[in-house]
């Protein structure tokens, strides 16, 4: 069992529905699943099965399609977030060992400044160009035959390479095995969006390197559409979501703030919406009411990470009505209940389980749950201890199993839905040469959540601007990660022991 046959399965039951909707061209799944097959055949020409293929695609069918048939050919898909400074998808590269990259057009000049330091990256295939020596994609899709492929994939192969910020300043590689994302397809349609069909619409609206693009497989296997956003806006999401008749979006917490606040949402006809299904980072109770009051009983909510997948604990359309009807708003403020995949474990600093109702790092174990990080031992071998992954997010699971999460253990910062580890940002700003020491905290920001903050302390008879230290933070690392405020201090808190105290860092400074 692999997750290439999903598509084909639903390619047989259901060929005409459609696969891929875009503004100006409709893929049934018939002619999709033949484009895969066609793709992961050329594919099979330039690589071998185990291969790493890198992606780096705007949010666009081709994205995806490159996903499935990479996947399909029993290669490793490593999908990279477009977001990202060009020195980290070097490091992505580079560390994957990466053979074979398949990137749309717009990216062309960001990759050509590395392009010639991955002497391992062998293949450069283009969507939508190819003036620059670069294979174009669709003669990849076009010249190979579309008959099945058969490749032996076995469920603990590895299919997917989840890059994720590392708390050490450099990314990890999550190894989602075949039967993970087999698991996470399951949990899925059993705990998250059980109402999903072979006539749905998934709109990527975010971005599909991510969560959004997990939302593809369980799609793939009901032989549902996928429509695309390529940028974010309300009135673009509105305009698709009555256009395609969209059922079903993946959305940061704080996308839901922007589409609820909107007055485009008054303009449109959202009545085909049932699953909007938000996560990633903390929903605030405020948000989720006015949302539901907007547009109506189609929010479901899961918890995960790269790590396990998509679903740790889901609450369903159903539970938030309920909560709501029962006056039972604290489950809202809850990341649902812990699916059936997975067993969770509330452990304290000795990693002794907590009784329910304490306080301690959230732990997983279960099919969903990685193998562990790409050539990485020493991260592995602390992440995962007996079997169970350590999250790094603090909560309690109360005595009906919901799953309250209530800090982070890593300190890590969410943005706008995306995940900024502050120690990455500090490793640059300590490299400016006025910089004597700095401590990173995420803030409280209407908009995105929380905001990056730094306090920076100068070395003596040098000056900075704060604005400085931000343009030297956009040289080095992705834009998103910079600071928003940087606050010059003449000391930093600390403990004895000589750590800064990053608690007080927050409460004093509020
Ligand atoms: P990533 O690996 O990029 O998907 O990030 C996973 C992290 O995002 C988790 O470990 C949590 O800290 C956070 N997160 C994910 N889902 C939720 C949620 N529903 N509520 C609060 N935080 C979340």
């Amino acid at each position: 069992m692999h997750v290439g046959r999903f598509l084909q399965r639903s390619a047989r039951r259901y060929p005409r529905n459609p696969l891929w909707l875009t503004s100006d061209r409709t893929i049934s799944y018939d002619e999709g699943a033949t484009r895969v097959r066609r793709l992961s055949r050329s594919l099979l020409s330039l690589c071998k099965q185990g291969d790493r293929v890198a992606l780096l695609t705007s949010n666009r069918f081709e994205g995806l399609e490159a996903h499935l048939a990479i996947i399909g050919a029993g290669m490793i898909a490593v999908p990279m977030n477009p977001r990202l400074h060009a020195s980290e998808h070097e490091f992505i590269l580079g560390h994957s060992g990466t053979v074979a990259i398949i990137f749309s057009a717009n990216f062309s000049d960001h990759l050509a400044e590395i392009r010639s330091r991955l002497p391992n990256v062998r293949s450069w295939v283009v969507i939508n160009g190819g003036h620059d020596g670069s294979l174009p994609y669709e003669q990849l899709v076009e010249t190979a035959a579309g008959d099945m492929i058969e490749p032996i994939i076995q469920p603990e192969d590895s299919a997917w390479l989840f890059y994720t910020s590392g708390t050490t300043g450099r990314p990890k590689g999550a190894i989602q095995t075949h039967r993970v994302l087999i698991t996470m397809i399951e949990q899925f349609l059993l705990a998250v969006a059980p109402n999903t069909v072979h006539t749905d619409v998934m709109l990527h609206a975010a971005p599909i390197c991510h969560g959004s693009g997990s939302c593809l497989f369980p799609h793939v296997a009901v032989a549902a559409g996928n429509a695309f956003l390529k940028r974010f806006e309300p009135e673009l999401f509105f305009d698709a979501v009555a256009r395609f008749r969209v059922t079903a979006t993946f959305l940061a917490p704080t996308m839901i703030n922007r589409l609820t606040a909107s007055e485009a949402a008054r303009r449109f006809d959202t009545s085909s919406l049932k699953n909007v299904i938000y996560g990633g980072a903390p929903m605030h109770l405020g948000v989720l009411r006015r949302a539901l009051d907007t547009f109506g009983p189609v929010f479901a909510q899961i918890y995960g990470q790269g790590e396990s997948p998509f679903t740790i604990a889901s609450l369903s359309t159903e539970e938030h009505v309920a909560a709501l009807k029962e006056d039972r708003l604290n489950h809202l403020s809850s990341v649902g209940r812990v699916v059936p995949a997975v067993d969770v474990r509330i452990l304290d600093d000795d990693d002794k389980p907590l009784p329910r109702g304490q306080f301690g790092e959230i732990c997983v174990r279960g099919d969903l749950v990685m193998p562990g990080y790409w050539d990485d031992p020493g991260a592995s071998a602390n992440t995962l201890k007996e079997g169970w992954l350590h999250t790094g997010d603090v909560g309690y699971l109360d005595e009906e199993d919901y799953l309250f999460i209530t800090d982070r253990k890593k300190d890590m910062i969410i943005s706008g839905g995306a995940n900024i580890y502050p120690r990455e940002v500090e490793e640059v700003i300590a490299n400016h040469t006025a910089v004597a020491e700095v401590a990173v905290i995420g803030v409280p920001d209407e908009e995105w959540g929380e905001s990056v903050k730094a306090f920076v302390v100068l070395r003596a008879g040098k000056t900075a601007e704060a604005d400085e230290i931000i343009e030297f933070c956009k040289d080095h690392i992705a834009s998103y990660k910079k600071p928003k405020f940087v606050e010059f201090v003449a000391d930093l808190p600390k403990n004895p022991t000589g750590k800064i105290l990053k608690r007080e860092l927050r409460t004093l400074k509020l």
